[in-house]
């Protein structure tokens, strides 16, 4: 597999444009799944946890490989540090992003991690230098955990949301959780409420929430997108992000009393507002966000509408 990949992602949505450049993928484990969890869910073949990666390439030869990327595509605007597994693995994390730091000019940084080791002193100081930083966080209760996520012996959960909270507090970038839900094991009303406490307590800028997409590598199903409703609706206040395919569309008319009060138990995304709204509340959102009684934020690439 290739060390480096790009991409190129489209704009979403109607509503303001937004630009979104190339994105620079680098798979720190390119040959085999090197991963401290099994997740039921996963895109990759099910596989043995490990601690650490046995097989990674070198740092020079990461730094090479995208220097050799920017000379291709001077306009790349994200650097997405990831792996076949967990990236955070990589025993060269904080020696990786500082190198990249001194070469991605005005590229922004981003890595994707399940989380599981941001309670490891040197995983928590390299995270810090990334400019965003997203991590899984399925379950809260160990039973969950080692049900859903299959974790390493390594792995100590209970120490995860509180490191978490530490990172969120201390770092000065953005910080994205992500929950996948699946259907009959993280999906029930007391994991949902411990997840909620968690998640008030960490405080991200964004959560995204979504549902299994891709064949997983178990036999689990996804959960429903009404539940995936259902539940950004008890995660008050947070800036959830529904991420689902296809999702229904169910456009209805909203008077201005309805979209405060809506936009008051829970922001919006553009994606929400093209799903939910006829074009007439659609124009009346709009003109509420002109004499400033909502806010459009953009939150690491995804806009919110909400009430500051
Ligand atoms: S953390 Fe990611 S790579 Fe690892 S098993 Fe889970 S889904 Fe797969």
């Amino acid at each position: 597999m290739p060390l480096i990949t790009d991409s190129s992602k489209l704009t979403f949505g109607p509503i303001p444009s937004r630009r979104f450049g190339i994105s620079l993928g680098v798979d720190l484990s390119p040959d085999s799944k090197q991963c401290n969890f099994d997740c039921l869910y996963c895109e990759l073949k099910p596989a043995k946890t490990v601690s650490t990666m046995s097989e990674y390439p070198e740092v020079l030869a990461v730094i090479e490989a995208i220097e050799e990327s920017f000379a291709k595509h001077p306009n790349i605007d994200v650097i997405t540090v990831t792996a076949n597994g967990e990236p955070t693995l990589y025993p060269f994390l904080d020696e990786l992003i500082v190198r990249i730091n001194s070469i991605k000019k005005d590229a922004k940084t981003l890595i994707l991690s399940n989380g599981s080791t941001i309670y490891k002193k040197e995983v928590f100081e390299a995270l810090l230098k990334f400019d965003t930083v997203k991590l899984s966080l399925d379950c809260i209760s160990e039973k969950c955990f080692k049900k859903l996520d299959r974790i390493n012996a390594s792995v100590d959960c209970q120490k995860i949301v509180e490191a978490m909270a530490q990172f969120r507090l201390q770092s000065q970038n953005t910080m994205v959780l992500e929950v996948l839900f699946v259907k009959d094991i993280n999906d029930a009303q007391e994991e949902i409420e411990l997840l909620y406490q968690a998640l008030t307590h960490i405080n991200p800028h964004r959560v995204d929430i979504g549902t299994i997409d891709r064949p997983p590598a178990y036999k689990v199903q996804p959960v429903s997108y009404e539940a995936l409703e259902a539940i950004a609706m008890q995660f008050k206040e947070l800036n959830v992000n529904i991420a689902y395919k296809n999702r229904p569309k169910q456009t209805h008319k909203f008077s201005e009393e309805e979209i405060i009060t809506m936009l008051k138990r829970r922001p919006l995304t553009l994606e929400d507002i093209e799903n939910m709204f006829d074009e007439e509340s659609r124009n009346l959102l709009n003109s509420l966000v002109k004499i400033n009684k909502i806010s459009l934020i953009n939150c690491s690439g995804v806009d919110f509408y909400k009430i500051l």
